[in-house]
This record gives C-alpha cells, sequence and structure tokens, in this order.
C-alpha cells in the first residue's frame, strides 16, 4: 500500500492504535477466547473477553500480530467494546462489517477512532485485515455463548437468568 493510500486512510489514527495497541494484554481468566488469521495477509489475533453475569463485556485482552490495518482495527474495537453488553456488541458487529466491506453506512464510535477504518472499503485487499478483529470477536462471543450453556448443563446452578 503506497503512502498516499494511507493518507486517505487517516494515517496518523491508525498508525498510533499500530504503534501502541489498547488492551494488548491477554486476560489471565478469559470467559470467552478465539483465534483468527487472515491467510491473505498474514494477521494474526488472539482475543479474549471476561463476560460477566449481567451481560457485559468487563474486559477485553488481545495479541495482534499483522498489518497496520488489523491491527489498529483490533485496537479500535478492544476500545469501543469494553463495558458494553453483549447484545449491543453483536448489532455494532453487524454495522462495522457493513461499513468496512462498503455496504452500509459510517458508524460512529465513542473512541471516534473507528471512522478511520472507513476508508479500507476503498482497498478491497484491506477489507479482509480490517474485518478480521469483528470477525474474530464473533467467534468469541459464541464461544462465551457456549461456555456459558455448558456451565449451566454442570448442574452448578446459581447462575441462572
Ligand atoms: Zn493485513
Amino acid at each position: 500500500m503506497t503512502d498516499d493510500a494511507l493518507d486517505t486512510l487517516y494515517r496518523d489514527v491508525l498508525l498510533d492504535h499500530y504503534r501502541s495497541p489498547r488492551h494488548a494484554e491477554i486476560l489471565p481468566h478469559p470467559s470467552a477466547t478465539a483465534k483468527g488469521y487472515n491467510p491473505l495477509c498474514g494477521d494474526e489475533l488472539e482475543l479474549t473477553l471476561s463476560v460477566n453475569g449481567s451481560g457485559c463485556v468487563d474486559a477485553v485482552g488481545l495479541r495482534a500480530r499483522g498489518c497496520c490495518i488489523s491491527v489498529a482495527s483490533a485496537s479500535i474495537m478492544s476500545e469501543d467494546i469494553e463495558g458494553k453488553p453483549i447484545s449491543w456488541v453483536k448489532d455494532y458487529i453487524v454495522r462495522v462489517k457493513a461499513m468496512l466491506k462498503g455496504e452500509g453506512p459510517a458508524v460512529e464510535s465513542e473512541s471516534g477512532d473507528l471512522e478511520a477504518l472507513e476508508g479500507v472499503k476503498k482497498f478491497p485487499v484491506r477489507i479482509k485485515c480490517a474485518l478480521l478483529p469483528w470477525v474474530t470477536l464473533e467467534l468469541a462471543l459464541r464461544d462465551g455463548q457456549k461456555k456459558r450453556s455448558e456451565e449451566r448443563r454442570g448442574g452448578k446452578g446459581g447462575r441462572s437468568r
């Protein structure tokens, strides 16, 4: 990708996330985990979440290796979903994925940095890089759901909802 192209992708915002990714530490006792890989670019992501009893994402921890776009996207995601209810996060994923693919409107984020990724839709080879964290997040939410239902089936009780 040329420097010109990076400019249109809000170079500074993305480079800042790339150089110092937020929540860049794997959680020691996650309630949901997932790994993602983008073979087109070699981007790797390990994602851990802690979801509390009332269904909120308490904490996010991740290890991202790859290109600027994928690492920045993961970092921005971690900021935007922390402290949010799972139902909100699920809806957010749908909207962000649509934006990145150029199939939906721009999504405003609380961090204000998500907009920096919108330009990626103009660079088809980079869309998969930007999508990787969000696809991995879907997997992690599914993993968390599975673990919670296993817990319930385990008959430990006390965690009914
Ligand atoms: Zn990439």
